[in-house]
């Protein structure tokens, strides 16, 4: 068999992306400037909450297992939540890439959004594109050195900003800001913000379009998600084709000739480095990048209504409107609504206090000198308000009960002991439970703790749980 020397991959080839202006790229501004200003602002935002509960806006706090989001505690019991969360994100990508084909890899995703911010750092050290191309080319000299070790600083920077940044959202801010300028940050906050300080430097300075078209996975399976009438760019052959480039052939020829005048100016801008007139290909990320590139090539030809690329779907391709309600896209948004009503309906409805209970097995009952019996349980109470909470614990469904708490001596007017609990705070108490003997009945029977908060808004929650008679 002859051997090809053919590789099995592409050659790695730098892009210079030049800058443009027009409608979709201030779109990406805006988007770029409300991602990134809500990411930097999010973890210095305050936030009052009573007692010893942070005061952080935003704040995971991973070693107490809880998630502060303004006035929600995410607990560790509602943990699940995040589940469903990722199930909502990834639905909400499907409904996004239905509608709209890749548009939020184009103004959304980080990898644009940072790469976006480097390349301007890069265009104000090194210029537009074709500067920056003959810079790379030319021998190196005191003006390159200095041009270089600027772009490559303010990446530094940028990249140790993003980094301390994310760190932020997992302690207090202010705390870990003085720790890392004085050098007494924990060793967690140092390697996290030593791994994504490289990797923002990496990914966004030069790992860029490939992150895109080799990495990310959402790349490869969009398709799944594309129909004829998904939002994509493209190119228009029959208002560009034939093209031409020779002006004067362009004005003296008799046939018919397109408005494509082949200048590339939709290829040079492109942040994939790909031709749209080649046909629709899997590394566009819709950023809109050509379509604006191309208006301005016909705003100067003087044919402002010709769009030779823009935002379409294959079905008005073929010369017919765009179906915007179709089942794919109802399915997907009507399972998301979904999903966020049940996250929405779930944190409304939790209960504000926890309650578990554990039944002592040595011994499993005991015989009291009065005849009466008893069991002993272990509950654990958790206050998930944010205020100071005082709680009865009371039993029901067993005739004849009543109940006393180890270590508690206030009692309401109905004699049930009465925990008191701060804010976030989690406490276990010995609670026995005594049936008297007129009441008692062979065998063992179900009945239920209750524990109600004093006050209107501390909640209640109720326990089943068996008392164990001979
Ligand atoms: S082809 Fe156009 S829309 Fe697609 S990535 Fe390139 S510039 Fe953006
Ligand atoms: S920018 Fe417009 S005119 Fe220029 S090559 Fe691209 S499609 Fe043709």
């Amino acid at each position: 068999m002859a051997e090809t020397s053919e590789s099995l991959y592409s050659n790695w080839k730098k892009l210079y992306p030049k800058h443009h202006r027009g409608f979709f790229r201030n779109l990406r501004w805006a988007s770029t400037s409300i991602l990134l200003g809500l990411y930097v602002i999010l973890p210095f935002l305050r936030w009052e909450r009573p007692g010893d509960l942070p005061d952080q806006a935003v704040l995971f706090d991973l070693p107490e297992r809880k998630f502060y989001l303004f006035d929600l505690v995410v607990w560790p019991q509602d943990i699940f939540m995040l589940a469903l969360l990722l199930i909502a994100a990834t639905l909400g990508l499907f409904f996004i890439t239905a509608l709209a084909g890749r548009v939020f890899c184009g103004y959304m995703c980080f990898q644009t959004v940072w790469t976006d911010l480097f390349l301007s750092a890069e265009r104000w050290f090194e210029g537009n594109h074709k500067r920056r191309i003959k810079l790379d080319q030319s021998p190196w000299t005191t003006e390159k050195v200095v041009r270089k070790v600027g772009k490559h600083l303010s990446w530094l920077i940028i990249s140790v900003i993003t980094a301390a940044v994310f760190v932020f959202y997992f302690a207090d801010t202010p705390t870990l800001l003085r720790g890392f300028f004085v050098g007494d940050a924990p060793f967690a906050a140092w390697m996290t913000l030593l791994f994504l300080t490289v990797s923002t430097y990496a990914m966004a300075g030069f790992a860029r379009e490939q992150v895109c078209i080799y990495m990310c996975p959402y790349s490869r399976f969009q398709g799944a998600m594309f129909d004829d009438d998904t939002i994509i760019v493209a190119y228009h052959p029959e208002r560009g084709e034939p093209r031409q480039a020779n002006r004067r052939k362009r004005l003296n020829s008799n046939e018919p000739i397109g408005h494509c005048i082949d200048c590339g100016e939709c290829v040079v801008v492109c942040p994939t480095g790909i031709d749209i007139r080649v046909g629709q290909q899997y590394e566009c990320i819709t950023c809109g990048a050509c379509i604006d590139a191309c208006r301005i090539v016909m705003d100067k030809l003087k044919h402002p209504t010709v769009k030779l690329i823009s935002y379409t779907s294959l079905r008005e391709m073929g010369g017919q409107r765009t179906r915007w309600f179709r089942f794919r896209v109802l399915a997907y948004g009507f399972l998301l609504a979904g999903f966020f009503a049940a996250i929405a309906v779930y944190f409304v409805q939790r209960p504000l206090v926890e309650l578990n209970v554990v039944h002592h097995r040595q011994p499993i009952f005991i015989v009291l000198s009065d005849g009466s019996i008893q069991n002993n349980f272990t509950i654990r109470v958790m206050n998930m308000t944010s205020s100071k909470q005082v709680y009865a614990v009371e039993v029901s469904g067993l005739a004849g009960a009543s109940v006393k708490i180890g270590a508690v001596s206030e009692m309401d007017e109905k004699g049930q002991p009465l925990l008191s609990l701060g804010p976030g705070d989690v406490a276990p108490y010995t609670v026995y439970v005594k049936q008297s003997p007129d009441h008692i009945q062979p065998g063992s029977q179900e009945f239920k703790f209750r524990l109600v908060a004093t006050g209107s808004h501390g909640g209640e929650n109720f326990y089943q749980s068996v008392f164990m008679r001979p």
